[in-house]
Protein backbone atom coordinates (compact mmCIF):
# COMPACT_ATOMS: atom_id res chain seq x y z
CA UNK A 1 0.00 0.00 0.00
CA UNK A 2 1.13 3.81 -1.29
CA UNK A 3 -0.09 6.11 0.80
CA UNK A 4 -0.01 9.96 1.50
CA UNK A 5 -1.35 12.09 4.30
CA UNK A 6 -2.49 15.27 3.68
CA UNK A 7 -3.39 17.70 6.07
CA UNK A 8 -2.79 21.25 7.93
CA UNK A 9 -0.07 20.79 10.93
CA UNK A 10 -1.47 19.94 13.78
CA UNK A 11 -4.30 17.91 12.04
CA UNK A 12 -3.17 14.47 13.58
CA UNK A 13 -1.07 13.23 10.59
CA UNK A 14 1.61 11.85 12.67
CA UNK A 15 -1.12 10.52 15.61
CA UNK A 16 -2.74 8.29 12.45
CA UNK A 17 0.41 7.26 10.51
CA UNK A 18 2.12 5.57 13.87
CA UNK A 19 -1.42 3.44 13.77
CA UNK A 20 -1.25 3.17 10.00
CA UNK A 21 2.33 1.86 9.34
CA UNK A 22 1.54 -0.61 12.63
CA UNK A 23 -1.36 -2.28 10.79
CA UNK A 24 -0.11 -2.44 7.27
CA UNK A 25 3.45 -3.15 8.69
CA UNK A 26 4.88 -0.35 5.98
CA UNK A 27 7.71 2.66 6.72
CA UNK A 28 6.60 5.53 7.83
CA UNK A 29 8.17 8.48 5.87
CA UNK A 30 7.76 11.44 7.86
CA UNK A 31 9.71 14.73 6.32
CA UNK A 32 9.12 16.68 9.30
CA UNK A 33 11.02 13.67 11.19
CA UNK A 34 13.74 13.42 9.41
CA UNK A 35 14.73 17.33 9.43
CA UNK A 36 14.55 16.94 13.38
CA UNK A 37 16.89 13.76 13.67
CA UNK A 38 19.07 16.14 11.38
CA UNK A 39 18.66 19.01 13.29
CA UNK A 40 19.68 17.28 16.16
CA UNK A 41 22.10 15.64 14.47
CA UNK A 42 23.67 18.85 13.73
CA UNK A 43 23.95 18.20 9.88
CA UNK A 44 24.45 20.13 7.49
CA UNK A 45 20.31 19.50 5.92
CA UNK A 46 19.75 20.37 9.44
CA UNK A 47 20.96 23.24 9.62
CA UNK A 48 19.50 24.34 6.53
CA UNK A 49 16.22 23.56 7.33
CA UNK A 50 16.05 24.68 10.71
CA UNK A 51 15.99 28.17 8.94
CA UNK A 52 13.03 27.74 7.30
CA UNK A 53 11.32 25.70 9.91
CA UNK A 54 11.82 27.97 12.94
CA UNK A 55 9.84 30.75 10.80
CA UNK A 56 7.17 28.82 10.28
CA UNK A 57 8.49 28.55 6.29
CA UNK A 58 8.44 25.37 4.17
CA UNK A 59 11.90 23.98 3.34
CA UNK A 60 12.70 24.32 -0.08
CA UNK A 61 11.70 21.95 -2.77
CA UNK A 62 14.40 20.63 -4.44
CA UNK A 63 15.97 19.27 -1.18
CA UNK A 64 12.75 17.88 0.27
CA UNK A 65 12.52 15.88 -3.21
CA UNK A 66 15.58 14.31 -3.35
CA UNK A 67 15.32 13.12 0.22
CA UNK A 68 11.87 11.66 -0.24
CA UNK A 69 12.76 10.13 -4.23
CA UNK A 70 16.40 8.43 -1.97
CA UNK A 71 14.03 7.10 0.53
CA UNK A 72 11.13 5.36 -1.33
CA UNK A 73 13.68 3.99 -3.49
CA UNK A 74 15.23 2.12 -0.26
CA UNK A 75 14.38 -2.04 0.02
CA UNK A 76 12.27 -1.32 2.66
CA UNK A 77 9.64 0.11 0.80
CA UNK A 78 9.50 -2.44 -1.69
CA UNK A 79 6.08 -3.39 -0.12
CA UNK A 80 4.41 0.26 0.22
CA UNK A 81 4.87 3.42 2.39
CA UNK A 82 3.63 5.89 4.27
CA UNK A 83 4.43 9.37 3.56
CA UNK A 84 3.37 11.92 5.84
CA UNK A 85 3.96 15.70 5.47
CA UNK A 86 5.20 15.38 2.01
CA UNK A 87 3.90 16.62 -0.73
CA UNK A 88 3.46 19.67 0.73
CA UNK A 89 3.48 21.64 -2.61
CA UNK A 90 2.05 20.93 -6.10
CA UNK A 91 5.58 21.04 -6.92
CA UNK A 92 6.31 18.18 -5.04
CA UNK A 93 3.59 16.10 -5.89
CA UNK A 94 4.30 16.39 -9.32
CA UNK A 95 7.50 15.15 -8.88
CA UNK A 96 6.75 12.43 -6.79
CA UNK A 97 4.20 11.08 -9.46
CA UNK A 98 6.86 11.24 -11.95
CA UNK A 99 9.39 9.50 -9.32
CA UNK A 100 6.35 6.84 -8.93
CA UNK A 101 5.70 6.47 -12.83
CA UNK A 102 9.35 5.48 -13.44
CA UNK A 103 9.23 3.02 -11.15
CA UNK A 104 6.02 1.84 -12.67
CA UNK A 105 4.06 2.32 -9.58
CA UNK A 106 1.07 4.69 -8.41
CA UNK A 107 -0.28 5.97 -5.24
CA UNK A 108 -3.15 4.07 -3.61
CA UNK A 109 -5.04 7.13 -1.76
CA UNK A 110 -4.33 10.12 -0.37
CA UNK A 111 -5.77 10.67 3.00
CA UNK A 112 -6.55 14.36 3.61
CA UNK A 113 -7.46 14.94 7.41
CA UNK A 114 -9.81 17.89 8.31
CA UNK A 115 -9.34 20.48 10.86
CA UNK A 116 -10.58 23.55 11.64
CA UNK A 117 -7.77 26.56 12.42
CA UNK A 118 -8.67 27.26 16.24
CA UNK A 119 -8.74 23.73 17.24
CA UNK A 120 -5.08 23.41 15.30
CA UNK A 121 -3.54 25.95 17.29
CA UNK A 122 -4.94 24.34 20.57
CA UNK A 123 -3.81 20.98 19.50
CA UNK A 124 -0.23 22.19 18.32
CA UNK A 125 0.69 24.21 21.38
CA UNK A 126 -0.44 21.29 23.64
CA UNK A 127 1.69 18.75 21.17
CA UNK A 128 4.56 17.40 23.39
CA UNK A 129 6.89 14.50 21.69
CA UNK A 130 9.23 11.76 23.22
CA UNK A 131 12.91 12.56 22.55
CA UNK A 132 13.55 9.18 22.57
CA UNK A 133 11.09 7.31 20.73
CA UNK A 134 8.84 10.38 18.99
CA UNK A 135 5.76 9.37 20.09
CA UNK A 136 3.34 11.89 19.62
CA UNK A 137 0.68 12.93 23.26
CA UNK A 138 -1.14 16.32 23.96
CA UNK A 139 -1.17 17.90 27.27
CA UNK A 140 -5.17 17.79 27.39
CA UNK A 141 -6.53 15.35 24.37
CA UNK A 142 -3.84 12.68 24.51
CA UNK A 143 -1.90 12.70 27.54
CA UNK A 144 0.99 10.43 28.85
CA UNK A 145 0.28 8.13 32.06
CA UNK A 146 2.59 9.72 34.01
CA UNK A 147 3.44 13.43 33.33
CA UNK A 148 6.33 14.81 30.74
CA UNK A 149 7.04 10.84 30.65
CA UNK A 150 6.38 8.74 27.26
CA UNK A 151 4.50 5.64 27.77
CA UNK A 152 6.23 3.47 25.36
CA UNK A 153 9.62 3.57 26.46
CA UNK A 154 10.35 6.19 29.39
CA UNK A 155 11.82 8.98 27.80
CA UNK A 156 11.15 12.73 28.44
CA UNK A 157 8.79 14.40 26.16
CA UNK A 158 9.12 18.03 25.01
CA UNK A 159 7.70 20.81 23.01
CA UNK A 160 8.64 21.20 19.66
CA UNK A 161 10.70 24.61 18.86
CA UNK A 162 7.50 25.42 15.75
CA UNK A 163 4.74 24.84 18.25
CA UNK A 164 4.38 28.40 19.33
CA UNK A 165 1.57 30.73 18.81
CA UNK A 166 3.18 32.78 16.11
CA UNK A 167 4.67 30.08 14.30
CA UNK A 168 1.59 27.64 13.92
CA UNK A 169 -0.35 30.63 12.64
CA UNK A 170 2.29 31.45 10.17
CA UNK A 171 2.43 27.35 9.25
CA UNK A 172 -1.04 27.60 8.79
CA UNK A 173 -1.06 30.64 6.53
CA UNK A 174 1.89 28.46 4.50
CA UNK A 175 -0.39 25.40 4.36
CA UNK A 176 -3.53 27.54 2.95
CA UNK A 177 -1.83 28.92 0.12
CA UNK A 178 1.02 26.16 -0.75
CA UNK A 179 -0.58 23.24 0.27
CA UNK A 180 -4.08 23.00 -0.19
CA UNK A 181 -4.15 23.00 -3.65
CA UNK A 182 -3.17 20.03 -3.50
CA UNK A 183 -6.86 18.54 -2.16
CA UNK A 184 -7.47 19.54 -5.82
CA UNK A 185 -5.04 17.68 -7.33
CA UNK A 186 -5.43 14.59 -6.02
CA UNK A 187 -9.01 14.79 -5.97
CA UNK A 188 -8.88 15.11 -9.81
CA UNK A 189 -6.88 12.01 -9.91
CA UNK A 190 -10.08 9.89 -7.26
CA UNK A 191 -6.97 9.47 -4.79
CA UNK A 192 -8.66 11.61 -2.07
CA UNK A 193 -9.91 9.94 0.72
CA UNK A 194 -11.61 12.97 3.10
CA UNK A 195 -11.50 11.99 7.30
CA UNK A 196 -13.13 14.74 9.91
CA UNK A 197 -9.89 15.22 11.81
CA UNK A 198 -12.15 16.22 14.85
CA UNK A 199 -13.59 12.92 15.72
CA UNK A 200 -11.92 10.81 18.37
CA UNK A 201 -8.16 9.23 17.24
CA UNK A 202 -9.52 5.79 17.52
CA UNK A 203 -12.49 6.89 15.12
CA UNK A 204 -10.43 8.40 12.44
CA UNK A 205 -8.13 5.50 12.41
CA UNK A 206 -11.26 3.09 12.03
CA UNK A 207 -12.84 5.03 9.34
CA UNK A 208 -9.46 5.03 7.43
CA UNK A 209 -9.14 1.27 7.57
CA UNK A 210 -12.69 0.55 6.35
CA UNK A 211 -12.07 3.10 3.58
CA UNK A 212 -8.79 1.55 2.27
CA UNK A 213 -10.27 -2.07 2.72
CA UNK A 214 -13.72 -1.50 1.48
P1 LIG B 1 3.31 19.23 11.25
O1 LIG B 1 3.29 17.86 11.87
O2 LIG B 1 3.01 20.30 12.26
O3 LIG B 1 2.46 19.30 10.03
P2 LIG B 1 5.93 18.51 10.22
O4 LIG B 1 6.60 17.83 11.34
O5 LIG B 1 5.34 17.68 9.15
O6 LIG B 1 4.82 19.52 10.82
O7 LIG B 1 6.91 19.56 9.56
C1 LIG B 1 7.61 20.50 10.33
C2 LIG B 1 8.26 21.52 9.42
O8 LIG B 1 9.21 20.85 8.56
C3 LIG B 1 7.32 22.25 8.47
O9 LIG B 1 6.71 23.38 9.06
C4 LIG B 1 8.28 22.63 7.33
O10 LIG B 1 9.07 23.74 7.68
C5 LIG B 1 9.20 21.42 7.27
N1 LIG B 1 8.69 20.42 6.31
C6 LIG B 1 8.20 19.18 6.60
N2 LIG B 1 7.81 18.55 5.48
C7 LIG B 1 8.04 19.41 4.45
C8 LIG B 1 7.82 19.35 3.05
N3 LIG B 1 7.27 18.28 2.44
N4 LIG B 1 8.16 20.44 2.32
C9 LIG B 1 8.73 21.53 2.88
N5 LIG B 1 8.94 21.65 4.19
C10 LIG B 1 8.61 20.60 4.99
P1 LIG C 1 0.28 16.55 12.61
O1 LIG C 1 1.28 15.45 12.38
O2 LIG C 1 -0.77 16.61 11.56
O3 LIG C 1 0.93 17.88 12.84
P2 LIG C 1 -0.14 15.29 15.24
O4 LIG C 1 -0.48 13.88 14.95
O5 LIG C 1 1.21 15.59 15.75
O6 LIG C 1 -0.50 16.22 13.96
O7 LIG C 1 -1.24 15.84 16.26
C1 LIG C 1 -1.20 17.19 16.75
C2 LIG C 1 -1.60 17.18 18.23
O8 LIG C 1 -3.00 16.87 18.34
C3 LIG C 1 -0.88 16.14 19.07
O9 LIG C 1 -0.65 16.69 20.34
C4 LIG C 1 -1.85 14.95 19.12
O10 LIG C 1 -1.72 14.20 20.33
C5 LIG C 1 -3.21 15.66 19.08
N1 LIG C 1 -4.24 14.91 18.33
C6 LIG C 1 -4.07 14.16 17.22
N2 LIG C 1 -5.26 13.65 16.79
C7 LIG C 1 -6.20 14.12 17.64
C8 LIG C 1 -7.63 13.96 17.73
N3 LIG C 1 -8.32 13.24 16.84
N4 LIG C 1 -8.27 14.57 18.75
C9 LIG C 1 -7.58 15.32 19.67
N5 LIG C 1 -6.24 15.50 19.62
C10 LIG C 1 -5.55 14.92 18.64
ZN1 LIG D 1 9.07 7.32 23.84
Amino acid sequence: MRLVLLGPPGAGKGTQASAIVKKYNIPHISTGDIFRENIKQGTELGKKAKEYIDKGLLVPDDIVVSIVKDRILEEDCKNGFLLDGFPRTLNQGEALDDELSQMNLKLDKVININVEKEVLIERTIGRRICKDCGATYHIKFNPPVKEGICDNCGGKLYQRDDDTQETIEKRIEVYQKQTKPLIDYYTKKGLILNVDGTKKISEIFDEIVEALEG
